[in-house]
Formats: structure tokens, C-alpha cells, sequence
């Protein structure tokens, strides 16, 4: 039975945009074992996708080399034999420790030039591959032969004990409908929808007789304080739980949303993988690169400024300073959006 070590992206978004690459290992090697290398701060992702067995953490830090410690790792799983590495990331240090370990095959992206750390090496030829999720499903093929567009839907496990746990732990209440929103965006502001329009939305959806939970990392704690703050309306219904759960919290409580509206980042990914209703904003990045892979589960709706000419321009903040792409996309624009989604089938309700 063959085993293949992944090495796991850096990005959360990345990690869910690659599985459709694990379920492609898994129907043409029947019974394959994939054991992934993962960041603390993806693992927790890896570890609830049904098509990974095992995930080990690493502790280094973006930009980190610590090549000993490298090297002291791919020693030790140099003893579980693996038969082959798929390395995601495309920086010379993630292709260190197949290296180190001795695994036979080691396929990737030339990236920073890895030749010799890899020896099945893949071209990028970014023009024929704009989806990233493509970009990844590439590396199960021979470099060369072209890969078969699938965007098949990522998929997570729900712990649904976990979630009873930290509704309980944090005082929630599920009597009403509850709207997720996830405005954080690790990437930069240029991908955060502003805080006015979340606290209005927030406000109106309120109004209806929902809940809203502000869902992000620590990082986000104090753009949900600013929503939670600004939406007068909606009269305490605002709950700003970011900084307040761990990534594996945070799946369950999206999961437990009737629909959830988040930025272009990795919670958005999240979301579309837990079969979640959502409405997910592109500012200076695109839905043509990063679409959240729904397959044929609940409708994701992509709201992005259409005709801005300087769209997208993928820069974490805005170069021109007056981020149309964003500010001009109301509340009442994305409330549009969350009415074209069947109310009745996805259980949204108003008072
Ligand atoms: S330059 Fe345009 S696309 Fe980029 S952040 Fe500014 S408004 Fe948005």
C-alpha cells in the first residue's frame, strides 16, 4: 500500500483548495495511505479531512530555516518509509525535510529553484492553470500531461461534541437562526470588507430575528469588537467571538450557522467545505483564482465589484487609497445576495 507525505501549504484557504488533490491520490491509488506535515496553524484543517490519516505539526515560523531541526525531523520520519512526498509550498526550506528523509520520490513546483531537493519537478504554467485548486491537482499527474479541471467540493468533519462544548463554554445561545460572519483577512485589508458595512448588515439581519457570531482568530478580535460596537441595530444580537475559540472551534461553530458571510480567507474556505450557505466578498483578489469549492452542496453567492478596472489587483493593501472595490459594496448590495439564497431550503427565518 503505497504512503505519500504531504507537506501541507501555509495558508488555511490553500490547505482546503488542495484536497481535491487528496481525493484524486485516493482514486488512483486505491487504498493509499496520505500523512500530511503541517503548521500548527493548518493542522487542524488536515486533521478533519477524511482523506488524511495522520498529521504531524511543525513549529517554524513563516520564514523560518532552522536547518538542523530539519534536518533532526526528516530523520525521524525517514523511519516511516514513505514512498513518496507531494511538497505544496513552493519555498526552498518545505522541500528540506522529504530531502532529509530520504523519500524516493519527492514531486512539487520548481518554486525556488528546488532542483535536486525535488526530483519530479512540475513547470507552472499559471495562464493555463488560474485555479489554484488546479494548480495543486496538477502534481498527481506526470509534469506535463495536463490536468482535468475537476473543482470538486472540499469536505470537513464536524466534531459535533466539540461544538456542544464551546457553545456551552461560551454562554451561546442557538435559539435563533445564527449568521456567521468572518471579517478577518490574514492576508490585509485589501480583502477586508469594511467594519460600517458588516455592523450594518449585522443590524439588518438583527432586525429579522437572527443571531450574528463574528468568527476569527486572535488577530480579528478587535475589528469584531469595532462591529459588535458600531451595530446599534441590532440590539446585542452581535456576538464577537474572534480571539475567543482555536481553529478547531471554529469549524464546529460554522458549522452550526444557518449561513455565513465572510471575506475571501481561509474561514471562507471553511465554510464552503462544512456545505454552509455562504456569501463570500472579493476585494483586490478574485473569485477566478480562489473560488470556495462547493460542488453541489448549498449555494455559495460571490460578491465582487464588477467593471472596476483596477480589479483585481491582489495587493494586500490599496495602492490608489480609495478601495472602491470594497467601500462600495453596501450592506444592502449583500442583502440582495442573502435573499436570492432560498430562504425556506437553508432554514433562514425572519420574526
Ligand atoms: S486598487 Fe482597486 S482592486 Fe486594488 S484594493 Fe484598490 S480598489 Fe481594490
Amino acid at each position: 500500500m503505497p504512503r505519500i507525505l504531504i507537506v501541507a501549504p501555509n495558508w488555511i484557504g490553500d490547505t482546503l483548495l488542495a484536497q481535491p488533490l487528496f481525493a484524486s491520490l485516493h482514486r488512483r491509488l486505491p487504498g493509499v495511505i496520505l500523512d500530511a506535515l503541517a503548521p500548527d496553524w493548518t493542522a487542524p484543517i488536515m486533521q478533519r479531512m477524511p482523506e488524511i490519516s495522520a498529521v504531524s505539526r511543525t513549529q517554524f515560523r513563516h520564514g523560518e530555516l532552522r536547518l538542523k531541526d530539519r534536518w533532526r525531523l526528516g530523520r525521524e520520519l525517514k523511519q516511516q518509509g514513505y514512498d513518496q512526498a507531494i511538497v505544496l509550498p513552493n519555498s526552498f526550506k518545505s522541500a528540506l525535510i522529504p530531502f532529509f528523509a530520504d523519500i524516493p520520490l519527492r514531486v512539487g513546483y520548481v518554486g525556488e529553484s528546488r532542483y535536486g531537493l525535488l526530483n519530479v519537478v512540475h513547470k507552472l504554467d499559471a495562464k493555463r492553470l488560474p485555479l489554484m485548486a488546479d494548480r495543486y491537482a496538477q502534481l498527481a499527474e506526470v509534469p506535463g500531461k495536463p490536468v482535468e479541471s475537476q473543482l470538486e467540493a472540499t469536505r470537513l468533519r464536524v466534531d459535533h461534541a466539540n461544538l456542544l462544548i464551546t457553545v456551552a463554554r461560551l454562554g451561546l445561545d442557538r435559539s435563533r437562526p445564527v449568521v456567521a460572519f468572518c471579517p478577518g483577512a490574514e492576508y490585509g485589508p485589501a480583502k477586508r470588507w469594511p467594519v460600517r458595512h458588516f455592523a450594518a448588515l449585522a443590524g439588518h439581519l438583527a432586525a429579522r430575528g437572527m443571531t450574528v457570531w463574528l468568527i476569527g482568530s486572535d488577530k480579528d478580535r478587535a475589528i469584531g469588537e469595532e462591529i459588535a460596537a458600531l451595530a446599534t441595530l441590532a440590539e446585542g444580537r452581535v456576538i464577537n467571538l474572534c480571539g475567543h475559540t482555536d481553529l478547531t472551534a471554529a469549524i464546529d461553530l460554522l458549522s452550526a450557522a444557518q449561513l455565513v458571510v465572510s471575506n475571501d480567507s481561509g474561514l471562507m474556505h471553511v465554510a464552503a467545505a462544512l456545505g454552509r450557505p455562504l456569501i463570500a466578498l472579493y476585494g483586490s483578489s478574485s473569485a477566478e483564482h480562489t473560488p470556495p469549492l462547493t460542488g453541489d452542496g448549498p449555494p455559495a453567492r460571490l460578491v465582487q465589484f464588477e467593471g472596476l478596472e483596477c480589479r483585481p489587483c491582489f495587493k494586500r493593501e490599496c495602492p490608489l487609497g480609495h478601495f472602491r472595490c470594497m467601500n462600495d459594496l453596501t450592506a444592502e448590495s449583500v442583502l440582495r445576495e442573502i435573499a436570492a439564497i432560498d430562504s425556506e431550503q437553508f432554514a433562514l427565518r425572519s420574526e
